[in-house]
């Protein structure tokens, strides 16, 4: 065997012992995932955006950010529920490079962790104090979940994990809305099979121990555009596609049907200026379409201080490490105009 044993992680106890959620931030989080879980149930008719950077990179420069985002949020409470995107463990195509704070809390270190799941905690925590907001992550490691899931009020499983068993009846278990991304292949029966399985109860091992659970019926979709047989992006945020998507999950009898439409990724095919306009597109498409109004309940922007995106070494304060994204200026205005579309 080639593994080298490192060394033995604190338990979830230990680490909850040591960064504890105040009374005041469980309140928070008990309003927010109400009103969340309102909206994609249909109850509240604000709109969802799940915005913010690729990675959380760098603690200050997240709550920076995060600071800014409360406030704009703050302006628009009327229109928006937005969620701060505080992605904490990083997916990567070849398993080379950044993995995220909780696997390297410095970018130009070498991987540690036990120090990655205080940071993980201990940003989340930071975060949510700085602007009122509760975040979503992607779930990455279902093991290194119960680290963070008293924290979270939105979770995301990613285009390459989503067709994993584990994933699928770890989120069974979950009370918050968790979206399930399409495939990178694109396919939109791996998803909606992914959510048929989160939403049904399960009997299984977690962490050493057998579990069972009840369903998590806030399990919805999230489009990210898809790459081709051929390696072009195809994207999967029009109107057809969306229709598309209503049709099908109309024939699995699947509770809150709902979608959050990925903007950058391979809908931008990370141009991510493209997510101006294409955010746009869907907020028309949901004034023009009572069912696509119906079933898109937000949008995921990548968004960050700086726009475009950097090498580690570059070292520029607020810049993503990993996927591009918006600058804070467009991000603004963005969020205003997002307002103002589902005010029509
Ligand atoms: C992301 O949200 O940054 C991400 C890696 O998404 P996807 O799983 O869609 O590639
Ligand atoms: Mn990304």
């Amino acid at each position: 065997m080639s593994f080298t044993y490192l060394n033995k992680l604190p338990s979830p106890a230990e680490i909850l012992e040591m960064l504890p959620l105040s009374d005041d931030l469980k309140e928070l989080k008990m309003k927010r995932d109400k009103e969340i879980a309102d909206i994609i149930t249909g109850k509240d008719s604000r709109f969802l955006v799940i915005i913010g950077p690729c990675s959380a990179d760098n603690e200050d420069a997240v709550c920076e950010y995060v600071d800014r985002l409360g406030k704009v949020a703050e302006e628009v409470n009327d229109q928006l529920v937005i969620i701060p995107r505080v992605y904490t463990n990083k997916p990567r195509t070849t398993g080379e490079g950044y993995k995220g704070i909780a696997s390297q809390p410095d970018p130009e270190k070498l991987p540690d962790m036990v120090a990655g799941l205080i940071a993980m905690r201990k940003l989340h925590i930071k975060a949510m104090e700085i602007s009122r907001l509760t975040s979503a992550d992607e779930m990455l490691y279902p093991e290194n979940w119960c680290y963070i899931e008293d924290l979270l009020s939105y979770v995301a499983i990613g285009a390459r994990s989503v067709e994993d068993q584990q994933h699928r009846l770890t989120v069974s278990g979950f009370d918050v809305p968790s979206g399930m991304k399409n495939p990178t292949s694109g396919d939109f029966s791996v998803m909606l099979n992914s959510v048929y399985a989160a939403q049904h109860p399960h009997h299984f091992v977690y962490r050493g121990h057998e579990v069972s659970t009840t369903g998590n019926p806030l399990t919805h979709t999230i489009l990210r555009g898809a790459v081709s047989k051929h390696g072009n992006s195809t994207q999967n945020y029009h109107y057809e596609d969306i229709m598309r998507l209503i049709d099908m999950y109309k024939k699995m009898n699947l509770e809150n049907p709902a979608v959050i439409i990925d903007a950058n990724h391979s809908n931008s095919n990370k141009l991510y200026k493209e997510q101006i306009r294409i955010v746009q597109e869907v907020m028309h498409n949901r004034k023009i379409s009572e069912d696509i109004r119906t079933i898109v309940k937000g949008v995921m922007i990548e968004s960050y201080l700086e726009e475009g995106s950097q090498k580690v070494s570059d070292r520029i304060y607020g810049k993503s490490i990993t996927d591009p994204c918006i600058g804070w200026e467009d991000s603004r205005k963005l969020i205003y105009k997002i307002a103002e579309m589902n005010a029509q």
